[in-house]
């Protein structure tokens, strides 16, 4: 049993001193020279005509590794420090500079990519075969093969420079909108975010008001979000265009690693069971004494879960729960909160949020969040816990081979997160109690399979009018309405058809269609949680091996190693569905 537990991390073991640190202030300027000599070196490199002169470029290689470590450790102290203290006017100076030894660091590697990319393809082929670059060969072979599928370094280096002003433009303009919109509520002129928070609220009059409101004041701003929005999409039809791209999912399915096969069997699997999800919806609209439920309805809570608890009992519980399906992930926790790895401390001047980081120079990671003892904590707890330790079981790999995406980015924080919620359902204190945790995890289902979906059909749709031309307003609502009651089936009694222009997601140029791979990732770690279900402690092993390798195989690869399943088939999403079926069948039984 831990107890007495500091809520409070430690930073001092990393650098000590916060952001007046000399040590970090000397480690800063070392890489600062360091980062000038190694560029170069880069720039001297000569290409290689045989694999007997290659072996600069694979030490290169090596050493790039080695930076990439040194800039996490920065970062990521630099992170923590302007996270718990918001007004710590040190560290945001500190982050300036980290940002632009960043960008220099960036360029240094974009030149290495360039000259790498010249390299003959069988000295190339015998360069991945060396000790140093066999553990990188995926992620180098990705890179070449990405880079290959583009237009040639003269056009793609136009590309980048015209993006600025022409892609990545209308993501920020988007922000900007944004930033002036307010919503006025009850009076009160709201920003976009404290109104959405007014949404959830427990009284059906104020999220109805409130969301009349919210689709009037994205109403007003339409045309030019709509503007941004068709802009953005005709950059990249564009752009794809002229690299002989011929579909508009390709980029995004690559850089999630997946095929289209693996994503259609996925939305089918989703789409065929989608009738409990319904009945779910019906009940709740019956349970809130609705004849159906709005689109501003559907996360309205049920019951609060008011349980508090002390942070030692979270504490505790975590690791209890983490036991049961692996000790080595219940020891790594042990030790994490032992060395004060985590902050949690209640108080004014935190960052709002949750997040966890590594520090990869010194082996270690630091969750950050604000404990108020409520069961959602809890569970943040474990997300966040089970981050740091996907982050533990790959500490020993190249930075590069490190490199996971968005799609099973995270797998190990929902599993850890998925453990702790099922528990907690169970040891509830009351049948209320018992409803509101169950009915949380259920509303997730509801997201990913509803929610989530409605967003991929909207896209798509939209990308396939948008080749042909500008797309309006109205047909913006129009598509976006209709995706809904697809998604949806058709069972809520009124649509958020601007949703197209209050959802940020749209306007990530980073991310092209950030949607999917949130299902994707959520059903992923559900039928990775089932499997551990039924093979109990002996699949921590195979558990671990799974993690060590996200960011370094495709999924399909990453299943068939680890699971024995073939994600393009339904059997493995049909298993992770039944799962969070079961829930929903359990909510109905109970509130019969
Ligand atoms: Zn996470």
């Amino acid at each position: 049993m831990l107890s007495g537990l500091r809520q409070t991390w430690d930073l001092e073991s990393i650098f000590p001193g916060g952001s007046e640190s000399p040590e970090l202030a000397a480690y800063m300027d070392t890489l600062d020279k360091d980062i000038a000599a190694l560029k170069t070196r880069v720039a001297a490199l000569q290409l290689p005509a045989t694999m007997a002169v290659a072996q600069p470029w694979v030490d290169m290689i090596d050493d790039i590794q080695e930076f990439s470590r040194r800039f996490r450790q920065m970062g990521a102290f630099i992170g923590c420090l302007n996270s718990q203290n918001v007004k710590d006017q040190k560290a945001k100076l500190l982050a300036g500079r980290s940002g632009q030894m960043g960008a220099a660091f960036g360029s240094v590697q974009t030149l290495l990519d360039a000259k790498l990319l010249q390299i003959a393809a069988p000295v190339w082929a015998e360069m991945l075969q060396s000790e140093k670059l066999q553990p990188l060969a995926f992620n180098l072979q990705e890179r070449r093969r990405r880079a290959d599928a583009k237009m040639g370094p003269e056009k793609e280096s136009l590309v980048g420079d015209l993006s600025v002003d022409g892609y990545h433009a209308w993501g920020t303009l988007y922000n900007t909108i944004v930033g002036r919109i307010t919503v006025p509520v009850g009076g009160k002129p709201l920003s976009v975010g404290q109104a959405f928070n007014q949404m959830s609220s427990g009284d059906r009059e104020v999220r109805k008001t409130v969301f009349t409101e919210w689709e009037k004041a994205w109403g007003e701003q339409a045309e030019l979000i709509a503007a941004s929005l068709n802009h953005l999409a005709g950059y990249r039809i564009n752009l794809y265009k002229h690299r002989g791209w011929d579909s508009i999912l390709g980029e995004p399915l690559d850089n999630n690693r997946m095929t289209a096969e693996t994503l259609n069997t996925m939305w089918d699997v989703i789409e065929q069971n989608k009738g409990p999800v319904v009945q779910y919806l019906q009940r709740k609209a019956k349970l809130l004494n609705l004849p159906g439920l709005a689109w501003y309805d559907v996360d309205a809570p049920l019951t609060a879960s008011t349980s508090k608890v002390s942070f030692d009992w979270a504490a505790n519980f975590v690791l209890e729960q983490f036991g049961r399906f692996s000790p080595r992930m219940a020891d790594f926790t042990k030790m994490a909160f032992e060395k004060s790895w985590v902050e949690a401390e209640d108080r004014p001047g935190k960052r709002p949020g949750a997040f966890c980081t590594g520090f990869p120079a010194a082996g270690e990671s630091r969750v950050f969040m604000t404990f108020g003892g409520s069961m959602g904590n809890v569970s943040t707890l474990a997300h966040e816990l089970g981050h740091a330790y996907h982050g533990s079981i790959m500490r020993e790999l190249p930075p590069m081979a490190q490199g996971y995406a968005m799609n099973v980015a995270e797998t190990a924080s929902t599993f850890a997160e998925m453990i702790v919620a099922d528990a907690a359902v169970k040891a509830a204190p009351t049948p209320e109690e018992r409803l509101a945790l169950l009915a949380d995890k259920v509303e997730r289902t509801v997201t990913m399979f509803m929610n989530i979906h409605s967003r991929f059909i909207f896209e798509t749709g939209f990308y396939e009018q948008r080749k042909r031309g500008l797309v309006s307003v109205d047909r913006l609502n129009e598509l976006m309405e209709n995706a809904q009651k697809k998604a949806f089936h058709d069972s809520l009694t009124e649509y958020h058809p601007l949703f197209w222009a209050s959802k940020l997601h749209f306007y990530s140029t980073g991310q092209p269609f950030y949607n999917f791979p949130y299902t994707f990732g959520y059903l992923f770690s559900t039928g990775i949680y089932a499997r551990a279900m039924a093979e109990g402690p002996t699949f921590e092993r195979k558990y671990a091996d799974l993690l060590a390798d996200t960011g370094r195989m495709n999924v399909e690869d990453l299943a068939a190693k680890h699971l024995g399943v073939d994600l393009r088939k339904p059997d493995f999403w049909q298993s992770a569905v039944d799962v969070a079926l079961a829930d929903i069948n359990e909510f109905l039984k109970v509130t019969e």
